[in-house]
């Protein structure tokens, strides 16, 4: 049961699952691949999707439900389903509407994987990706656009450039163009931004971050907003007839939920981009307390900026709550909150800022970033150590820079550390 003027701490804690009496008051873990049925026509209903039901786990699962359940509710969408990785989740919802043959417009700085994704490994399936700066004018991301052009995909808060997405702009491009504008947010989660009210179609997240929280699982999710019209023709796959459903389409067959009931179909059932149930029980249980650290994480981060900023060995700190930002108007405008993650620069360049990292003792090295736990790592020879000189300058990552993620230690240990490592 969902209430529909609960307000989003309170469906982080009770949407997607409700207990009958007697029930268990915590949502189960759902450990069992299969589901039992007493008739044979009870199960070939299920198979038609004439009436609901779980078969069997790669397709659908209790546990993962009650997640995809809570997230379509925070985000303010219809539906959503949940892949095995951040990764599926951008690979599902990209291929879901575009094949060999055709194009995708995605922003430059994005999370390195994203970008190896789409670069390399898109090309290799046949679906060509442009990569413009999402910040440039309405005309330069204009000229990207092709007639075989199917979505334009961004994060509202780049990981690791930290550049606030200009949704009022980007909307108005693919709603000019007839094509979904697909977010990416991660960062921001949502519980600071909402992509889904300020024009996105359709929104991603890495769940292995923000979400769990906890550094615990990896995972996915892709929720729809349900009002993007895939009936102009440019979206054979959602509108030409489906031999599982007897003629009909997918547009035909499930109205609004369309394009989350094909993902389900061709991705999670097909290729088996599913979620275990366990890491769906994980992911679900960090959401409980999203809004408590996203709160904490932002205030701690605030403070850790306004330090670095001052002080006389930092050489930049870009976090768009800081005034000094060139983020700082649009992270007004369309976030509650700049996230837990900044970055910087030591003066001295790279070797200086890797001898800062490698003095740190509170903060560890390591490749995850938004969880509990204060981390760095050096983007230039890691996440996108696959990019080029030219590409990494596009994605915002200049050789010197350290991705500190912010965490819920005492933010004054947390300053102290990173004192004594610039000493
Ligand atoms: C980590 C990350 C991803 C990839 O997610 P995984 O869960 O690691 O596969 C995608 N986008 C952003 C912004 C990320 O930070």
């Amino acid at each position: 049961m969902i209430d529909k003027n609960w307000k989003i701490e309170t469906l982080a804690i009770q949407a997607g699952y409700t207990p009958k009496t007697g029930d268990s008051r915590v949502g189960p873990i759902t450990q069992s691949t299969t589901y039992a049925y007493n008739t044979a026509q009870e199960m070939e209903d299920v198979f038609a999707q004439e009436s609901q039901g779980h078969l069997y786990s790669r397709i659908s699962n209790p546990t993962t439900q009650a997640f995809e359940i809570k997230m379509a509710a925070l985000e303010g969408g219809i539906s959503a389903i949940a892949c095995s990785s951040g990764q599926s989740a951008t690979m599902v919802s990209l291929l879901n509407i575009a094949q060999a043959g055709d194009h995708i417009v995605s922003g430059s700085a994005i999370y390195g994987g994203t970008f190896n994704l789409l670069r390399h490994t898109f090309k290799k399936l046949g679906v060509e990706v442009t990569f413009v700066d999402l910040n440039a004018p309405a005309e330069v991301i204009e000229k990207a656009i092709q007639a075989n052009t199917k979505a334009i995909f961004g994060e509202s808060l780049g990981n690791p450039a930290m550049n606030v997405m200009d949704f009022d702009k980007l909307s108005t491009i693919a709603k000019k163009n007839k094509i979904p504008f697909i977010v990416d947010n991660t960062f921001p989660t949502p519980y600071l931004c909402r992509p889904l009210e300020l024009g996105a179609d359709i929104v991603i997240h890495s769940a292995t971050k923000y979400i769990d929280g906890h550094a615990t699982s990896v995972g996915g999710i892709i929720i729809d907003g349900g009002k993007f019209d895939w009936t102009t023709g440019k979206f054979p796959g959602m509108t030409q007839p489906q031999a599982d459903f007897d003629g009909k389409s997918f547009v035909e067959k499930f109205k609004e939920l369309a394009y989350i009931n094909k993902a389900r179909s061709e991705f999670i059932k097909d290729i088996g981009f599913v979620l275990s149930p366990l890491n769906s029980w994980l992911a679900n249980l960090g959401l409980e307390t999203l809004h408590m650290r996203m709160d904490r994480h932002c205030e701690n981060a605030q403070k850790v900026a306004e330090y670095l900023e001052q002080h006389p060995k930092i050489s930049w700190v870009k976090y768009p709550g800081l005034k000094s930002c060139e983020s700082y108007e649009l992270a007004q405008k369309y976030l509650k909150g700049s996230s837990g993650v900044l970055t910087f620069g030591v003066i001295g360049g790279r070797e200086a800022s890797e001898k800062m990292m490698n003095s740190l003792k509170l903060a560890k090295i390591v490749v995850h970033v938004a969880d509990i736990r204060t981390c760095v790592l050096h983007p230039a020879s890691m996440t996108h150590r696959q990019l080029n000189d030219e590409e990494l300058k596009a994605a915002g990552i200049s050789p010197d820079m350290v991705r500190l993620s912010v965490g819920l230690e005492n933010c004054d240990d947390i300053i102290a550390d990173i004192e004594q490592a610039l000493a």
